[in-house]
């Protein structure tokens, strides 16, 4: 039996932990929608996270945020020394 390999730069939807997105899509859903960033603002965000060097099993080590959840959110900005976004 093959062991589940899991990637430090892996967002929470690569990892597959199926409670735990379960539990941040209804976090997502419940956010309205005045407040969230739009979805090209979101994906841009979230490719940043991808390359950076704390991103770590889709939380970001600055903060300790689902990165998933932090990008979302309009008026949220990236918690690293250099704003990355
Ligand atoms: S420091 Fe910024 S870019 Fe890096 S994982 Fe955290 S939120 Fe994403």
């Amino acid at each position: 039996m093959h062991e589940k390999r899991i990637c430090r730069k892996c967002l929470l939807e690569e990892i597959g932990e199926t409670e735990l997105i379960k539990s941040l899509e209804e976090l997502k859903a419940a956010m309205p929608e005045e407040d969230r960033a739009d979805s090209a603002e979101y994906a841009r965000r979230l490719a940043i996270c991808r390359e950076c060097e704390a991103l770590n099993d889709g939380t970001c080590a600055k903060c300790g945020c689902y990165v998933e959840f932090r990008a979302l959110k309009k008026r949220m900005y990236c918690p690293h020394e250099e704003r990355k976004w």
